[in-house]
């Protein structure tokens, strides 16, 4: 018995969305991102991609390649907007469905061909989302997600492609190895010095040499080349807020350690934030006095999930809101108003520089666990607080869409 996943992941979204707003950019060249000098490209049309235009190039760089394009700044409300409006069409009409990026999605029908014919329900399915929301979208449809997703990448824009039960080794078979999800620069490149360039190039090689040349993801690896991936169809849950706080065991006025304090707590849940492919619009910062009277006060801002944001608006919130007389036995920090988005492509006017620093502290985080890596100024108070505060022990509490 095989399983019926479905991959639909809208075309160059941004740009489509932009077009969809002003018609009038349909057929040019069109840039999404940062104008500044030192502006990131988040999104490109085809007709930019064309002269070599590629998303997270710096913006200098893409007008060097491709001077005549139009360049938009980005309207993560519009995005957001039309990302609630497909999911909503797909929400109606899926059995079983998850949201894996603001423009991507993977259904489950496993057990449909029986009654209905699967593909055929995901080519009706396709034209209401175009009829209904005016943007394009391609799907494909095969026994897994890993194939799914491959296919939607190899065969876009519109595309609406079956990779039958059976094929999808020969389908894989002569594509490029960086075709698969998450074989990143450095593993294409060892996987090159190997000899290796293709899928099929890579079946040669053995469970314990690809263990050996990289580690835990051999396995991985040696799976991909397959085209087996058993992961299930997650379904679709919108958090919406994420939120920590920390009771201390002496009530202190010390306004330097409860600047720590709350530091290390928006880093842990802005990396929370970014782990879920959502930015913030709203900064909330929560005090309880000795006395058990608590007081909040929040903020909107623009669109972020970056940590020194997030953190000088958490700093200037305390302030107005402190009592500096007072015992303080509480600090709490929330994030709410989210949009779905990657910050890599998403802070418009964010450096390059930024963008490989959050990705990087990412990579290390998510491989190390979370309490691993902090800002040195943070690092001192975390000894601390793993001592007398039950940051590291209370959980983060989170509000779900019922
Ligand atoms: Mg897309």
């Amino acid at each position: 018995m095989y399983r019926s996943i479905l991959h639909l992941d809208l075309d160059a979204f941004f740009v489509s969305v932009e077009r969809r707003k002003n018609p009038s950019l349909n057929g040019l060249p069109l840039i999404v991102g940062g104008s500044g000098r030192r502006g990131v490209v988040a999104a490109c049309s085809y007709e930019a991609r064309k002269f070599g235009v590629r998303s997270a190039m710096p913006m200098y760089q893409a007008l060097q390649l491709c001077p005549q394009a139009k360049v938009v700044s980005g309207d993560m409300e519009a995005y957001s907007h039309y990302s609630h409006l497909v999911t909503e069409i797909i929400a109606d009409r899926a059995p079983l469905f998850e949201k894996s990026s603001i423009d991507e999605f993977y259904i489950d029908l496993s057990g449909m061909d029986k009654f209905f014919g699967a593909f055929r329900w995901a080519k009706e399915l396709r034209q209401v989302i175009i009829r209904e929301s005016g943007l394009p979208i391609s799907m494909a449809l095969s026994v897994n997600k890993l194939v799914s997703k491959v296919a939607t990448g190899e065969y876009k824009p519109n595309a609406e492609v079956e990779i039958p039960p059976g094929k999808e080794g020969d389908f894989f078979a002569p594509l490029a190895i960086e075709k698969l999800p998450m074989v990143g620069q450095h593993t294409t490149q060892a996987l090159h010095e190997l000899g290796v360039r293709t899928v099929l190039h890579l079946r040669a090689i053995s469970l314990e040499e690809l263990t050996r040349a990289f580690g835990k993801s051999g396995q991985s690896l040696w799976n991909k080349a397959r085209a087996l991936d058993d992961s299930p169809v997650v379904p679709y849950r919108d958090q919406k807020s994420i939120s920590t706080e920390s009771t201390f065991s002496h009530d202190t006025v010390d306004a330097a350690r409860l600047k720590s304090i709350l530091m290390a707590m928006v880093e842990k849940i802005t990396f929370q934030l970014r782990e879920q492919h959502k930015l913030t619009a709203c900064v909330t910062v929560k005090i309880r006095y000795s006395d058990f009277e608590t007081v909040s006060k929040q903020r909107h801002i623009d669109f972020t999930s970056a940590d020194h944001e997030i953190v000088g608006v958490a700093f200037e919130l305390f302030e107005q809101l402190r009592d500096r007389k007072r015992l303080i036995r509480l600090i709490g920090v929330r994030l709410s108003s989210f949009v779905h988005g990657h910050h890599q492509i998403h802070l418009f006017n964010d450096t390059e520089d930024n963008l490989n620093l959050y990705g990087a502290l990412d990579y290390i985080k998510h491989k190390h666990g979370v309490d691993k890596i902090v800002r040195a100024s943070t690092v001192d108070v975390n000894k601390r607080l793993r001592e007398e505060v039950n940051l590291f022990n209370g959980k983060v509490i989170s509000k779900k869409k019922s």
